[in-house]
C-alpha cells in the first residue's frame, strides 16, 4: 500500500495545531505507521530539503525547519501520496483553497505549517531519511 512522509513543522506544532492536522489525514481514512517527536538539526533539516539548496530562501528554510520540535509522521493508504497534497493545499498559504490545511490555518509561505512528500520518490526517500524500517508498523 501506498505511503508518504508528512511532517508538522515547528510552526505548527508551536501553534498547537498537532491534533487538528492529524485528524484531517486520520478522518479522511488514512493510517498512521509511523510517528516521532524531534528537534531537526540544521544539518538534518538540509538533507530534508536538498533539492531546494539552490533557492535564496534555502538557509532561512532550514533555520526555521530546524528551530523547534517537528511531528514526523509516515501515513498509508491508496493515493496518499497526491491526495495528501490536496489535503494540505499549495505552497503559498495565500494560493491554499479554503478547506485545506494551509488554507484554513496558515498565512505566509514562511509558516505553512506542514510538509508532504511530493511524490513517489521522494516519499520514499523521506521515509528512509526520517524513519528506520523497524519504526514502521
Ligand atoms: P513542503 O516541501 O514543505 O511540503 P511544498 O512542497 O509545498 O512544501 P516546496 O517548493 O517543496 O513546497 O518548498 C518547501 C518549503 O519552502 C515550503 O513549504 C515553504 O515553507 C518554503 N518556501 C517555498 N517557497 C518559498 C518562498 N518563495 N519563500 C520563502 N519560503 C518558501
Ligand atoms: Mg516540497
Amino acid at each position: 500500500l501506498e505511503r508518504t512522509f508528512i511532517a508538522i513543522k515547528p510552526d505548527g506544532v508551536q501553534r498547537g495545531l498537532i491534533s487538528e492536522i492529524m485528524s484531517r489525514f486520520e478522518r479522511k481514512g488514512f493510517k498512521l505507521v509511523a510517528i516521532k517527536i524531534t528537534v531537526p538539526s540544521k544539518d538534518f533539516a538540509q538533507k530534508h530539503y536538498h533539492d531546494l539548496k539552490t533557492r535564496a530562501f534555502f538557509d532561512v528554510l532550514c533555520d526555521v525547519f530546524s528551530s523547534g520540535p517537528v511531528i514526523a509522521m509516515v501515513w498509508e493508504g491508496e493515493g496518499v501520496i497526491k491526495y495528501g497534497r490536496k489535503l494540505i493545499g499549495a505552497t503559498d498559504p495565500q494560493k491554499s483553497e479554503p478547506g485545506t490545511i494551509r488554507g484554513d490555518l496558515a498565512v505566509v509561505v514562511g509558516r505553512n505549517i506542514i510538509h508532504g512528500s511530493d511524490g513517489p520518490e521522494t516519499a520514499k526517500d523521506e521515509i528512509n531519511l526520517w524513519f528506520k524500517p523497524e519504526e514502521l508498523v
